[in-house]
């Protein structure tokens, strides 16, 4: 047999086999009266997406009728959305006024055992990616195994890992350690100084299984230092962590508060600006320019503004820069989102608290934002920043089946979005009205 006839044998032979499993192979079919994809302006009417082995595999107009063995899931009562994307979330951690203090008194298999509460609490609020923006060690790549695995349910994670920081910087874990508790961390714990130690810590996130890198540019709220808001990245240190990165297909995302760190950084040529509260319209064009994204974490400001007020509840040197910066991210946003910027959804949760992910999208509508662009934000906007795009983000047929249903019309009243009544990750269904 010359092998033009066999490869026509091999060839007839693949497509009875396809032809035969394609026709008993049960299909999950879902009734959507209105959709928004991700992608289009307008949602669609009377549709049905067929979901086989965890893929979208078409979408059809009006109520396919089911064939022996499909499961059909009517949503019709709902709007169906694709799988919701938070782009900054810490799920090993939740504050509270011991937040401080339980590193002394916490294993790590506590801190992952916690985490699988944060985890589902997440998923069951529609978000089925999230990206893990520092976690205090490697907990956070488990708790990505445990629920690829299916161990737990949960969203699927993007993990960086322990973040980076400098000595005394936003991320250093021994901020505030006095006496012989002091310690003196280095690249193994993300604390870094000079370049080569930047590549170091980059290196070791990568051993560490992180998927990218998230490094804190300026001072932070939360941290038990002085300044929320100077530089602490050398332009060296910072081209040394993004090259770095590049070589080992990682994005950077980068904390930042004030000016000028966050201008070194877009400048660096980072993939994310996370909070951006001090954002300024030369910032703003260099990252339209650019492309740089922001996840403005409008939620993280509104939380530490409104616990500023309560007194006792933060540390003395925390108070007032949580008063401050808090509350000026509502302006940036309104500015920012008018200049064009990139915006991906993100909320900070783990500052707030886990589950209430989608008041985010409150915030951005209050902030100027069209409901319709809010959503794309946590949904194609997000996939394009985790270079996703082309398994997630919208409903088209070919991706992964994550779909997700609220009650009531989110284009109507943003605030429909908290209200999840349905959510299928991977073609698996976690909630169902
Ligand atoms: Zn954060």
């Amino acid at each position: 047999m010359n092998s033009a006839v066999l490869a026509i044998r091999v060839l007839t032979v693949a497509v009875l086999l396809w032809g035969g499993l394609s026709a008993c192979a049960a299909e999950t079919l879902i009734y959507a009266a209105k959709l928004i994809d991700g992608r289009a302006v307008q949602p669609v009417s009377n549709v049905t997406l067929v979901v086989a082995e965890g893929k979208i595999s078409r979408i059809v107009p009006g109520f396919a009728t089911p064939q022996a063995g499909d499961r059909v899931i009517d949503l019709r009562k709902y709007t169906v959305v694709p799988g919701l994307m938070d782009m900054h979330t810490h799920l090993m951690s939740q504050h509270s006024k011991d937040s401080y203090t339980e590193k002394f008194f916490m294993e790590d298999s506590e801190y992952a055992l916690r985490s699988t509460v944060y985890a589902r609490l997440t998923l069951l609020a529609g978000f089925t990616t999230v990206r893990e923006l520092g976690d205090n060690g490697v907990n956070s790549v488990a708790l990505r195994r445990a629920i690829r695995e299916g161990w737990i349910i949960g969203p699927r994670i993007y993990t960086a890992g322990k973040s980076l920081a400098t000595t005394g910087g936003h991320a250093d874990p021994s901020n505030g350690q006095k006496g012989r508790f002091r310690e003196d961390p280095g690249p193994l714990d993300g604390v870094i100084n000079g370049p080569d130690e930047a590549r170091k810590a980059v290196r070791q996130r990568y051993k560490d299984g992180a998927d990218l890198i998230k490094l804190t540019a300026t001072g932070g709220v939360l941290s038990l230092a002085a300044s929320g808001q100077n530089p602490q990245f050398t332009n060296a240190e910072l081209q040394a962590i993004v090259e770095t990165a590049r070589d080992y297909g990682m994005t950077v995302a980068v904390h930042a508060h004030g000016a000028e760190g966050m201008k070194r950084a877009v400048l660096a040529g980072v993939d994310s600006i996370e909070h951006g509260t001090y954002m300024t319209e030369e910032i703003m064009g260099l990252m339209k320019e650019r492309g740089t994204f922001w996840v403005p974490t409008n939620m993280a400001g509104e939380w530490v503004a409104k616990k500023a007020a309560e007194s006792g509840y933060f540390p003395e040197v925390v108070r007032p820069k949580a008063a401050a910066i808090g509350s000026a991210i509502r302006s940036t946003f309104q500015q920012a989102y008018k200049a064009g910027v990139r915006i991906a959804f993100g909320t900070d949760s783990g500052v707030s608290v886990h589950g209430e992910n989608a008041h985010e999208f409150e915030l951005m509508v209050e902030g100027g934002m069209p409901p319709m662009e809010a959503i794309q934000s946590a949904t194609l906007q997000a996939a394009r920043l985790l270079k996703i795009e082309e398994t997630l983000g919208t409903l088209e047929a070919g991706k992964l089946a994550d779909v997700v249903a609220v009650d009531g019309d989110p284009l109507e009243n943003i605030s429909a979005m908290k209200k999840v009544v349905f959510v299928m990750k991977d073609g698996q269904v976690y909630r169902e009205p």
